[in-house]
């Protein structure tokens, strides 16, 4: 079977959960707690914003566009909160404050550093043109504008825009039930002694970490022997209670790699084989009607195989539209960089910007799919891509930073 291209890989996985959305349900969360959600509603803007014309700066409000030199008399004040409820004769002005409510009877504000006071008179220093200085109500937002779409990831600046149209509580989509589960003998968990045969189980705890970002309620199922009966009663186990199905090992060519088979038994396979290094074998399928992810083992490859497939699928199915895209720009190799051609290379590095505000990429070291350690120093990705050979220091790449590595 020929190796799938990256990008064509993450087509067949969103078009395969857009032809088959989960109904999720929704629930009420108080603002506060909604950033980070899938919005489950349109929002409509229930009220104007300003709500009413008001004053941008500290200064004076005027009955009309008057010339420099005039000279006005102060009849009254509005402050933010407390409006000026009389009417102004000729010559008159009110003091006035940012975001205080101009009164009907002012159609233009002068900023105070554009008067002398004298007393309680002021005298214009510039002419003041009409309309100046005012927000006029509904100029940023008005009552029954849609503000936001459903299927929206809430940002604190929502929240803000939430909160400012006194709105206390918003509906948004359950998060999925997503099963995790580590599959091989050699596995021990932490906090146990091991034997030299064993290894700490680690994909299992770095699934958990990179859920905690996503719209995900965890179900951990632990871990799995080699076994084909084990395996297939586990995953009918699994998809009976989540939306999706994650594991990890067993999805290679090995004797005891049986998780392919499984799904097989239980489920449908979508997918099988990546054109990337690290992290060939990405199984993507279905159990019942949750949707299944198989990771291969070695831990760099559920690493990365997790941000380039999984998590934007998850968004996918947790209802976020548009599917978020991860950052990616261009930065300079500093060093020669070798490849085959034929897989994309999803190389660790360290990326950091220059002077000229250009950024440029090293390489972690060692690229093997166990080396752990260059995954904890890299701060990005740099996706080489499938047909390209070695290239040289100087070349300019597509690199992807790791989102945790940047605030
Ligand atoms: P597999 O994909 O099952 O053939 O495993 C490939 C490599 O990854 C083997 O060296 C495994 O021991 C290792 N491996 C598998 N599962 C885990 C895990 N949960 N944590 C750490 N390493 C693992
Ligand atoms: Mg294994």
């Amino acid at each position: 079977m020929p190796l799938t291209p990256i990008a064509e890989l993450q087509t067949i996985i969103q078009t395969h959960i857009a032809n088959r959305p989960l109904a999720l349900d929704s629930q009420t969360l108080p603002l506060a707690q909604a950033a980070g959600r899938v919005l489950a509603e349109d929002i409509i803007a229930p009220v104007s914003i300003p709500s009413s014309n008001v004053s941008a700066m500290d200064g004076y409000a005027l009955a009309q566009a008057t010339p420099a030199q005039s000279s006005l008399k102060i009849v009254g004040e509005s402050a933010a909160g407390s409006p000026f409820t009389g009417s102004l004769k000729a010559g008159e002005c009110i003091r006035i404050m940012t975001g205080a409510t101009v009164p009907a009877c002012c159609s233009t504000v002068v900023i105070q550093e554009n008067v002398i006071r004298e007393g309680d008179c002021i005298v214009l220093q510039q002419d003041a043109p009409d309309a100046a200085n005012i927000r006029y109500t509904g100029e940023e937002i008005q009552a029954g504008q849609t503000l936001f779409a459903a299927g929206r990831i809430l940002r604190h600046a929502d929240i803000m825009v939430l909160a400012a149209q006194g709105i206390a509580s918003v509906a948004v989509q359950r998060k999925l039930r997503v099963a995790i589960l580590s599959t091989g003998n050699e596995l021990a968990e932490a906090g146990s002694p091991i034997v030299a045969h064993q290894i700490y189980d680690s994909n299992r705890p770095m699934l958990h970490s990179k859920l905690r970002d996503c719209p995900a309620d965890i179900i951990d199922l632990g871990k799995l022997p080699d076994n084909l009966a084990a395996t297939v009663q586990m995953l009918h186990q699994a998809a009976e209670q989540s939306d999706v199905v994650m594991t990890s090992g067993g999805v290679s060519v090995g004797d005891y790699d049986y998780l392919r088979q499984a799904v097989a038994q239980v489920g449908t396979i979508h997918h099988y084989k990546v054109a990337m290094k690290p992290g060939k074998p990405f199984v993507f399928g279905q159990l019942g009607s949750a949707w299944y992810f198989g990771l291969p083992g070695n831990p760099v490859s559920g690493f990365v195989g997790f941000d380039l497939f999984i998590r934007a699928a998850l968004w996918q199915i947790a209802g976020a539209t548009p599917i978020p895209q991860p950052l990616r720009f261009q930065a300079a190799l500093t060093r020669n960089v070798k490849k085959a051609a034929g897989r994309a290379d999803i190389q660790r590095a360290i990326i950091s910007q220059n002077s000229d505000g250009t950024w440029q990429a090293t390489p972690t070291g060692k690229q093997d799919s166990h080396r752990i350690l260059g995954v904890s120093q890299a701060n990005a990705y740099m996706i080489l891509p499938q047909e390209s050979g070695d290239l040289a220091a100087g070349e300019w790449v597509t690199v992807q930073p790791l989102h945790e590595a940047f605030l």
